[in-house]
C-alpha cells in the first residue's frame, strides 16, 4: 500500500493555458455538473430504441481502463494499485467507494454522484442508477488485473439502500475495448476578441483554475451550488457518439442530437444559474459586471476554465443574436480523433450551451419557461474541415 498523498500527487491538475484544457493523470478532463450528467444519463437510457445502458456503461469502462493504467506505476502492488483506482474515482469527484473486498467480487459505495445528480433531477426509482461506476469498475479492474468480468449493482441508494453494493459477474465473454483515436493535427486558428474591457477573462479564468476542484471525504464536489465531476472527454465522446450512430440505425439520428442539445441547454441554465449566485462569482465576477450583457461575457470566461476548450463571443446583440466562436472544443476534436471529419456539425452540447447560456442571462421565468426560447445552430464545425466552430443563436 501506498500512502494517500503519494497517490494524490498523481492527480494534480495540469492546465494548458493555450488550450483552456484541463488535464488529470493523462486525460483531458472536463467539469460539468451532476445536472448535465444525468440528464445525458436520462436521455442516453430512456430511449427504447437502443441499450443506453451498454453505451454508458461501455463508454466509462473504455475510459477508465485507460485512465486507472496511466495513473498506475510499474511499481505499485497490487493493493495500491485497487487504491488507487479508489482514489482517482473519488478525486474525480464520482463518489466514495469501498473496493477492500473487490477480490471477493464485491464493492460498495457510500457516496454517489450520479445518485445525487438522478435525484435532484428525476426523483427516486426502482431500478439502480449507477451504470457508470459499474463500468468504472469494469475498466479499473482491467487495469488492476487485465481481467474482463461486469460488474452489476445489485442494490443502490436511489432506491433507498443504505449503500450501492456492485457484485463482480464472472463469464465475460466480450473483451474490454479499447479507445482507438488517431492523432488529429488542428493548428489552432489564432484569434483575437473584443470583450468589455471590465470583464477581465484571464483573471476570472486563472482564479477558477487555481480552486481545487476534486472530491471532498466523500468523493463528492459540491461547488456553486452543484455537484461538479471532473470526467474524461473521451467518456462524453464515446457515450454520445455511439448513442447517435445506435439512433441512426433507427432513423433517429436527429432526434439523438437533437435530445443532446436540450440536455446541454438546461444544464447551462442550472450551472451557470448557480454560478451566478455563488459566493465565487459574487467575490470574482460580479464586480467586473457593469450591465446585464457583461454576464454573459462573465460566464464564457468561466466557461473556459471547465476544460471544454477556447471559446469566445464573436458578435453579439443584447438580448437577440449571440454569434459565438469555438477554437479547439473538446466535442470536435473528440469526434475528429476517433471518427475523422463528417459533414455535419457535431458539437452538440456547445450548441447546447450557447442557447442556454442566453435564455439564462436575458430571459425571463423559471429554468422551464426559458427552455427553448433561444434557438442555437452550429454553421461551421471542425469536424467538417473548417477552421473553428461556430454557434449562432437567436430570440425565437
Ligand atoms: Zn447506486
Ligand atoms: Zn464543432
Amino acid at each position: 500500500m501506498s500512502s494517500s498523498s503519494s497517490i494524490a500527487s498523481r492527480f494534480a491538475l495540469k492546465y494548458n493555458p493555450e488550450q483552456y484544457r484541463r488535464i488529470i493523470a493523462g486525460k483531458e478532463i472536463i467539469l460539468h455538473c451532476h445536472h448535465y450528467n444525468s440528464r445525458i444519463q436520462s436521455t442516453i437510457e430512456g430511449t427504447p430504441q437502443v441499450d443506453g445502458k451498454k453505451i454508458f456503461s461501455q463508454a466509462a469502462e473504455s475510459t477508465f481502463a485507460e485512465h486507472v493504467t496511466a495513473a498506475l506505476d510499474p511499481a505499485d502492488d497490487t493493493a495500491t494499485k485497487w487504491q488507487v483506482a479508489g482514489a482517482l474515482y473519488a478525486h474525480l469527484g464520482y463518489g466514495r467507494l469501498d473496493l477492500s473486498s473487490v477480490d471477493g467480487g464485491g464493492v460498495t459505495a457510500t457516496a454517489s454522484h450520479f445518485v445525487e445528480g438522478w435525484s435532484a433531477g428525476f426523483g427516486q426509482r426502482k431500478a439502480p442508477v449507477c451504470t457508470f461506476t459499474e463500468g468504472f469498475l469494469q475498466g479499473a479492474l482491467h487495469a488492476v488485473t487485465g481481467e474482463s468480468a461486469h460488474f452489476v449493482e445489485r442494490e443502490c441508494m436511489i432506491t433507498g439502500a443504505k449503500a450501492c453494493r456492485f457484485e463482480r459477474v464472472n463469464g465475460r465473454q466480450d473483451a474490454v475495448r479499447g479507445i482507438h483515436k488517431q492523432p488529429f493535427a488542428h493548428t489552432q486558428k489564432k484569434k483575437t476578441f473584443d470583450s468589455p474591457a471590465n470583464v477581465d477573462a484571464a483573471k476570472i479564468v486563472s482564479a477558477l483554475v487555481g480552486m481545487p476542484i476534486h472530491g471532498n471525504d466523500e468523493g463528492l464536489i459540491p461547488a456553486f451550488g452543484v455537484y461538479l465531476a471532473n470526467t474524461p472527454a473521451d467518456f462524453y465522446n464515446l457515450a454520445s457518439i455511439r448513442f447517435i450512430e445506435e439512433m441512426e440505425k433507427h432513423g433517429l439520428g436527429k432526434t439523438a442530437r437533437r435530445l443532446l442539445v436540450s440536455d446541454a441547454e438546461t444544464c447551462a441554465m442550472n450551472t451557470f444559474r448557480g454560478i451566478m449566485s455563488s459566493a465565487e462569482w459574487a467575490g470574482l465576477v460580479q464586480p467586473m459586471i457593469e450591465k446585464e450583457s457583461d454576464n454573459l461575457f462573465g460566464i464564457v470566461a468561466v466557461s473556459n476554465a471547465l476544460g471544454w476548450g477556447n471559446w469566445h463571443v464573436d458578435t453579439f446583440a443584447p438580448g437577440r443574436v449571440l454569434r459565438i466562436e469555438s477554437l479547439n472544443g473538446y466535442e470536435a476534436y473528440g469526434f475528429r480523433e476517433m471518427r475523422g471529419t463528417s459533414q455535419s456539425p457535431q458539437c452538440l452540447m456547445l450548441c447546447g450551451v450557447a442557447a442556454g447560456i442566453m435564455a439564462l442571462v436575458f430571459g425571463k421565468g423559471t429554468v422551464e419557461e426559458r427552455i427553448g426560447s433561444y434557438g442555437s445552430a452550429e454553421s461551421e464545425c471542425v469536424c467538417s474541415e473548417k477552421a473553428s466552430c461556430v454557434f449562432t443563436v437567436e430570440k425565437l
